[in-house]
């Protein structure tokens, strides 16, 4: 596979310089559903109803019964190559840090350290009356002990995940670290996102505007592929394996 020694030789050209996008694509591997596809999960959940905020406040059920189908389980997803050559990347000083849009946890689970999740995590939630801050073991544990499902606070308030609802403003901090890194980057790489969901797919323009590249790793088309310096249209889980064993064997050289 030619692909892999060609992006493995862009990084070492702007190594450190580098930020990388990643979104549902590098999951589904790990058997994490994904919303849009056909099949995914807008087909069996109506999008508003289940993240337009008015209506978790109102109908919290809806949402509910869904975490208990997909988000709770999403605890057990263990990580795929995608996730380890990312960490690896970073621990070799190829890449400044990693970017998602995904709320599963895995590049955590996978060991990066620099992760900036601008759609927030799974990792905890917090009461809407007083604020109190529950872990995702507590928020499953009340939900399933709640005859419909919806986790609540002990003042009755109602416990929403901190993942980014529609509408919502994307968490200051991560977004800081996002800039930071893109701000400082020479080249950004998106991974198994096709940069359709505002703001994030926006985020490539940083780069783009102070002369920097592009460059998609992806199953399909993307938004920017017009924009892009180089595609990579290939199958994630193979690509990532390919650079796995070029930087395992440069390692041992
Ligand atoms: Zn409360």
């Amino acid at each position: 596979m030619k692909e892999a020694e060609k992006f493995l030789r862009k990084l070492e050209i702007h190594k450190g310089k580098v930020a990388v996008l990643t979104g549902a694509g590098i999951s589904t591997s790990s058997g994490i559903p994904d919303f849009r596809s056909p099949t995914g999960i807008y087909s069996k959940y109506d999008p508003e109803k289940l993240f337009g905020l008015d209506n978790f406040v109102k109908n919290p059920s809806y949402f509910y019964n869904f975490a208990v189908e997909y988000l709770f389980v999403m605890k057990e997803a263990k990580p795929n190559s995608t996730h380890f050559m990312l960490k690896e990347l970073e621990k070799l000083g190829f890449i400044k840090g990693i970017i998602t849009q995904n709320i599963d946890m895995l590049h955590e689970k996978a060991g990066s350290r620099n992760i900036a999740n601008v759609h927030g995590s799974l990792k905890s939630g917090h009461c809407l009356s007083c604020g109190r801050v529950f872990s995702l073991e507590e928020m499953e544990k009340r939900s399933l002990e709640s005859t419909d499902r919806v986790a609540r606070c002990d003042c009755d308030g109602l416990i929403k995940p901190d993942i980014v609802f529609f509408g919502e403003t994307l968490p200051e901090r991560e977004v800081k670290m996002a800039y930071d890194m893109l701000e400082n980057s020479d080249v950004v790489v998106a991974m198994g996102t096709t940069l359709a969901i505002y703001p994030v797919g926006a985020f490539p323009q940083i780069v783009l505007k102070r002369g920097g590249e592009l460059v998609i790793v992806n199953g399909g088309p993307t938004s920017l592929d017009s924009v892009a310096s180089e595609i990579y249209r290939v199958s994630l889980e193979d690509f990532s394996k390919r650079v796995l064993d070029m930087l395992r064997k440069t390692e041992s050289e």
